[in-house]
């Protein structure tokens, strides 16, 4: 362990949770996500499993707690388990609390019991639906058989289960009772997310009046279920609520709202070695680039450290139902959703 102070941005926030995209390609096409011909990168610009080691190591040694792995989907990169098993090491030493991923559920058949035996304790995973028609139009490629089939592996192996359900009205409004159910019966924590303007071509599979408001989200929910608030909180955009009647937890994340920018914990490295400070802003810092010029961990820890100093106090996004103000240029899948 160093002596040299944790990572404190100028707002005395500490950074403790590292999001980490390991790559941006994908098994499934989402509508809200990716284009249907997404070009993907060109494998040389993606951070090896060694550089994605060396350069999250630099992270935990500097005060980093939490590492979430996503993408694209981290389960297909290939020799994602070396990464996974390196990782493992940092949560042996205890420098590491959690080490966790986000994943769309279509390979957790082949790596659920992997993943526990590196100490993976919960894992999040994307499913907006429980129909199987329904799922095929959202994901475009995904096959519903093989999601509920990882879920059950995931279960299987020990690992705790979270769902993520984009809200998308018109798609899934008529299911959020039937996925609360659901959930509840399975023992999973459910999340709702708001549909963000990211990408610059969403026109082909999203339509802006899919936007589904999560207060209306909840409004709706609350015709049936009890729901309290919670104050459990993960440091991130999302809030709480305990269903009475299942005992679980259901999360409504409002990325764009500001109402959590004061506590965030977190920043996120893409597949490409870029440092983003915030969701909502542009600015990035080129780890890749330092990662590569030289072997010197000091040069790294300086560059982090450097990228840290300029965290924006909060994002600029301004969605108001009619327009996106605020789009960002970049896909969900090369920053890490
Ligand atoms: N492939 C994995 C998965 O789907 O869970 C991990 C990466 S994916 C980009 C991470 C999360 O981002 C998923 O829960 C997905 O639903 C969400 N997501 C992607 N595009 C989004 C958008 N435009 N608005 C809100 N959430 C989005
Ligand atoms: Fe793939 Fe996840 Fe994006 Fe869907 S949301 S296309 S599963 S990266």
């Amino acid at each position: 362990m160093q002596d040299l102070p944790n990572l404190v941005d100028p707002f005395a926030r500490a950074i403790t949770y590292l999001r980490v995209s390991v790559t941006d390609r994908c098994d499934f096409r989402c509508v809200y996500c990716m284009s249907e011909n997404m070009t993907f990168l060109p494998k040389n610009d993606l951070l090896t499993l060694e550089e994605l080691d060396r350069l999250c190591s630099r992270f935990v040694d500097l005060g980093v707690r939490k590492l979430r792995i996503t993408g694209g989907e981290p389960l297909v990169r290939k020799g994602i388990m070396q990464f996974f098993e390196a990782m493992s090491r940092h949560l042996a030493s205890g420098a590491l609390d959690e080490l966790t991923l986000t994943t769309n559920g279509s390979q957790l058949r082949r790596f659920a019991k992997p993943l526990a035996d590196c100490g993976v304790r919960r894992v999040n995973v994307s499913l907006d639906t429980l129909d199987e028609q329904k799922f095929r139009d959202i994901t475009r490629w995904g096959r519903f058989a093989q999601v509920m089939d990882g879920i059950d592996a995931a279960q299987e192996a020990g690992l705790k289960v979270k769902l993520n359900a984009v809200a998308l009205k018109g798609t899934n409004d008529d299911e959020a009772h039937r996925m609360v159910e659901w959930c509840g019966q399975r023992g999973f924590d459910l999340t709702f997310i708001e549909v963000m303007p990211m990408g610059e071509d969403m026109g082909d599979g999203l339509r802006l009046d899919q936007y589904w408001d999560l207060k209306d989200v909840r409004r709706h929910l609350e015709t049936r279920w009890t729901l309290t608030d919670i104050p459990y909180s993960t440091g991130g955009p999302a809030r709480y609520v305990r269903v009475e009647e299942t005992g679980q937890k259901i999360g409504f994340i409002t990325p764009l709202s500001h109402n959590f920018c004061e506590s965030c914990n977190r920043v996120r490295l893409t597949c490409t070695g870029q440092l983003f400070m915030c969701l909502g802003q542009e600015d990035e810092a080129d780890l890749r680039r330092v990662l590569r010029e030289s072997g010197d961990d000091r040069l790294l820890d300086q560059a982090i450290r450097a990228a840290i100093a300029r965290k924006p106090k909060g994002h600029d996004f301004d969605y108001s139902r009619q327009t996106v103000g605020g789009t960002m240029t970049r896909h969900m899948s090369h920053t890490g959703g």
